[in-house]
C-alpha cells in the first residue's frame, strides 16, 4: 500500500544546460524587469564580473565579499551595497556560501534571487538559511528564503578542483540519504534522491579521472540539483545536525565534514529503517555505510575527522552539544551512541552496517 504523503510542489524555476550563463539577462528581465546586485566570494570575483557583463545596464553593482557560514557582518555590508545600488534583485554565482549571502540579502530586503551554483553543495533549491553571529551558527527555514530562479551551467563546474568536487558531491548525497528517511519524505523526493545517487555513482569516478569530462560533469550536476531539491522539501535529521555541530562549534570545513560523517550516520540509521536505505546499499554496493565509505574512499575523499584537526576531547564536547536538544531521527540515540559514531569517524573506520 502506498503510504499517505504530502508533496508541497517545486516553486523554483530551473534552467539546466551548458552555456546557460548566457541566459542570465533574459532570466532577470523575465523575473523582475529591474537591475540586480551581483554577488560572489573574492575568489570568484572574475565570474561575478562575467555575469555583470552579460547583464549590461541591468547590473546595478558588484559585491564580492561572500564568506563561509554567512557572517552577519558581511550580510550587513552587502545589504547596504544592495540598497545603495537601487537593485531589486540579487544574482549570485558560486557555492553554498555565496548562495547563503543572496538568501540573507533577500530575506532582509524582499529581493528576488537568481542563483548560479558552481559547487554541488545544494543550497540553491532550499528554503534554508544558516547565518553566523558572534561565532554561533543558527539555521532557519522560510519560503521567502528560497531562490526564484536557478541557472545550472555545466561549463562553470569544469574547473571545480577535484578534491572539492568529491567532498561537495558527498555533501549532496548526504541530502539524498537523509531525504529517504525524513519524516516528511514523499515519493517524489524518494525518486529524486535515488536517481541522484545513481548519477553520482556513475558520474563522479569519471570526473575524478578526467575533471573536464563534460558529460560526467553534467551527470554530477544533475545529481546535485536533485539532492538540493529533495533537501528543500524534507526535514533534516542526525547527519545534518552532527555536521552542523562540527562546522559551527569546531570550525570544520563544511563539505569535508559531510563527506567523512555520511557513511557513519547512514550506517547507524540504516539499522532502524532497512527498507528505506536498502536502495542506497544496492546503488553503492555492500552495506549502507560500508558502501558509501567504499565509494568515498575510491574517489579519494577524506575519511578521518582526525585529519581535520579534531582531537578526541573535541568528540566528547561535540557529543554533548549534539544531544542538548532533541530532534527527529529514525533511530533513537543518546550521548553514548553519538560519541561512538564520532569516534568511528575520527578514526576513519569502515562502518559494518
Ligand atoms: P563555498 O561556497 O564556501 O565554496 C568554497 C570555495 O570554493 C569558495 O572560495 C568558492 O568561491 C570556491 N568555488 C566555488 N565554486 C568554484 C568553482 N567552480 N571553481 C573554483 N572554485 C570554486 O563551499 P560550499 O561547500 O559550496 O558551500 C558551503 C556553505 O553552504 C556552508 O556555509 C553551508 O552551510 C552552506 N549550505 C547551505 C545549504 C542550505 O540549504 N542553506 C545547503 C548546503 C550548503
Amino acid at each position: 500500500m502506498t503510504a499517505p504523503f504530502v508533496f508541497p510542489g517545486i516553486s523554483t524555476r530551473v534552467v539546466f544546460g551548458s552555456g546557460t550563463l548566457d541566459l542570465v539577462a533574459d532570466e532577470l528581465a523575465a523575473l523582475c524587469h529591474r537591475a540586480a546586485l551581483v554577488v560572489s566570494t573574492p575568489q570568484q570575483a572574475d565570474q561575478a564580473r562575467a555575469v555583470a557583463d552579460r547583464l549590461g545596464t541591468a547590473a546595478a553593482g558588484l559585491f564580492t565579499k561572500a564568506a563561509m557560514h554567512t557572517p552577519i557582518e558581511v550580510t550587513d555590508r552587502a545589504v547596504d551595497a544592495f540598497l545603495r545600488s537601487g537593485a531589486a534583485c540579487v544574482v549570485a554565482i558560486g557555492g553554498g556560501s555565496t548562495v547563503g549571502l543572496a538568501k540573507a540579502i533577500a530575506t532582509r530586503t524582499g529581493a528576488d534571487q537568481i542563483v548560479i551554483p558552481t559547487t554541488y553543495a545544494g543550497s540553491e533549491m532550499t528554503d534554508i538559511l544558516g547565518e553566523t553571529a558572534q561565532g554561533e551558527k543558527t539555521t532557519r527555514r522560510d519560503e521567502s528564503i528560497r531562490p526564484e530562479v536557478v541557472i545550472y551551467d555545466v561549463n562553470l563546474t569544469l574547473g571545480l578542483p577535484v578534491a572539492m568536487t568529491v567532498t561537495s558531491a558527498l555533501n549532496a548525497i548526504a541530502h539524498g540519504v537523509e531525504g529517504l528517511y525524513a519524516r516528511d519524505a514523499n515519493p517524489i523526493t524518494d525518486m529524486m534522491a535515488l536517481d541522484a545517487m545513481r548519477a553520482f555513482r556513475d558520474g563522479l569516478p569519471k570526473v575524478v579521472a578526467a575533471p573536464d569530462d563534460h558529460d560526467a560533469r553534467a551527470k554530477v550536476l544533475y545529481g546535485a540539483w536533485l539532492c538540493s531539491t529533495a533537501l528543500g522539501h524534507v526535514s533534516m535529521a542526525l547527519h545534518h545536525k552532527l555536521c552542523h555541530v562540527l562546522g559551527g562549534s569546531f570550525g570544520l570545513p563544511h563539505a569535508d565534514t559531510h563527506a567523512i560523517m555520511l557513511p557513519h550516520t547512514a550506517g547507524f540509521n540504516g539499522v532502524a529503517v532497512p527498507d528505506k536505505l536498502a536502495p542506497v546499499a544496492e546503488i553503492f554496493g555492500g552495506s549502507v555505510g560500508g558502501g558509501l565509505w567504499d565509494f568515498a574512499k575510491s574517489n579519494g575523499a577524506p575519511l578521518r575527522l582526525a585529519d581535520l584537526g579534531v582531537t578526541e576531547a573535541d568528540l566528547d564536547r561535540a557529543a554533548e552539544i549534539a544531544t542538548r536538544n532533541p530532534y527527529d531521527n529514525p533511530r533513537p540515540f543518546g550521548r553514548e551512541e553519538i560519541r561512538s559514531i564520532l569516534g568511528a569517524a575520527w578514526r576513519g573506520d569502515r562502518p559494518e552496517t
